[in-house]
């Protein structure tokens, strides 16, 4: 036995994998129990590189190449035509979800990482917290971690009155291998984050690392999103109703989505999107839709448990923030109990104040950022 305290972090996709690696690097003995089975599989596409993400990787000193994502040095704005109406100069980094996992994970020891464990519920008594797990098993520790995303069961016991929201509009996504692209195409974009404005839509692009991290031209992948309002009621049912009729209640993962809704939106993007992003779409075989949602909690903290990542707050994509969030959950918890070893109880409650504006600021921002992109007001 090491006598170092032992935290149990639930959910082993990035927020868990940060939350876990960040604690490591302050001495916690941290388990990570993710319900899929095996190695979770590349999610979604692309996710813009922030400094939080960086500085969580520093602080747990997890090894990576510096080649984590693919630079883009302007943001343009292209009309129906393809003609760029506006162009500013605005560098970032673009990654991908599979890029920081595979980082993320690398820093973990493997013995630590408990796949195809079910979180059910938690108690707690004086200080320790156990968790209970469908398979009928319990672990024990100081902490216990939701960081089980945007339907945390963790969330469920502690507030049960929180859920997302459906925010009106759905982001149609596709991720495209850059060779399968015209090269004219790839000539003029490669250098570029791509923006189409439309009328109460919008459709946007960018390149990100390929499948196994590599950044060369032509091992990248196109990353294409385009958001579009869909009502709630049937027309969002049928949006969400997979390639099987089965029903799904807030997104279809890639290869599910039914083919004539695809046929549809396809001819949708023959009338409304710029010849680029028609391409994205024709060559894309696994396309994925999200239901964008807002999320908010009251608190964070519930004696020792604690919420991390979109378990807390989901703000909307827009914000481009939300891994950097869980990274800054991350930082900020591991940071905090380190100074307050002899009173983690303080330090917890620390860090719920600092979260909570952190969260709460992020999904503002998200809100009104998509009701401007899509023409919906709240009022
Ligand atoms: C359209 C779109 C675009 C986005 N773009 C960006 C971007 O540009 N930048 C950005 O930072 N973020 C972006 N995101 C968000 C980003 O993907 C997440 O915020 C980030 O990955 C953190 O998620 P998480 O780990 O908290 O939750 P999740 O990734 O949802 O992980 C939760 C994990 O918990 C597991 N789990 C669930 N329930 C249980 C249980 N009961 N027991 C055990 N395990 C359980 C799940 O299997 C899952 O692995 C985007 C999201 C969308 C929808």
């Amino acid at each position: 036995m090491s006598g170092a305290p032992r935290a149990l972090v639930i959910g082993g996709s990035l927020g868990g994998l940060l939350a876990a690696n960040a604690l490591r690097a302050v001495g916690w003995e941290v388990e990570v129990f993710e319900r899929s089975d095996g190695e979770l599989s590349s999610r979604g596409g692309g996710i813009v590189l922030q400094a939080d993400v960086l500085r969580a990787f520093e602080f747990a000193g997890l090894a990576h190449n510096g080649l984590l994502g693919v630079r883009s040095e302007d943001r343009i704005y292209l009309d129906g035509a393809d003609r760029v109406l506006q162009r500013s100069r605005m560098p970032q980094t673009q990654t991908s979800w599979n890029v920081l996992y595979r980082v993320l994970r690398a820093g973990m020891p493997p013995e630590r990482l408990h796949a195809g464990r079910t979180f059910v519920s938690y108690e707690q008594h004086e200080g320790r917290v156990t968790a209970h797990f469908a398979d009928g098993g319990s672990e024990s520790g100081e902490l216990l971690v939701g960081a089980d995303g945007v339907r945390s069961q963790v969330r469920a016991q502690m507030l049960p009155e929180v859920a997302p929201r459906y925010a009106g509009y759905v982001a149609w996504r596709g991720v495209v291998a850059e060779t399968l692209l015209p090269q004219a195409l790839r000539d003029r974009l490669a250098r570029d984050f791509v923006f189409q404005q439309g009328d109460g839509h919008l459709l946007l692009a960018y390149l990100v690392p390929g499948e196994d991290g590599a950044v060369e031209e032509g091992a990248r992948r196109w990353n294409w999103i385009w958001y579009r309002r869909v009502a709630p009621g049937p027309e969002l049912a049928l949006v969400l109703t997979d390639r099987e009729g089965r029903p799904h209640g807030a997104s279809l993962p890639p290869g599910a989505v039914a083919p004539a809704n695809y046929a549809a939106l396809l001819a949708d993007a023959r009338r409304l999107a710029a010849p680029s992003f028609q391409s994205l779409m024709e060559a894309t075989e696994a396309p994925f839709v999200q239901a964008i949602a807002d999320l908010e909690s009251p608190r964070m903290l519930d004696g020792r448990v604690l919420l991390c990542g979109d378990a807390a707050f989901l703000p909307r994509p827009h914000t481009a923030g939300s891994t950097a969030k869980a990274a800054g959950d991350a930082l900020t918890l591991a940071m905090l109990l380190n100074q307050r070893q002899g009173a983690p109880d303080v330090g917890l409650a620390q860090w719920e104040q600092l979260r909570l504006t952190a969260g709460q600021g992020m999904v503002m921002t998200g809100v009104t950022l998509g009701e401007r992109l899509m023409g919906i007001s709240s009022a």
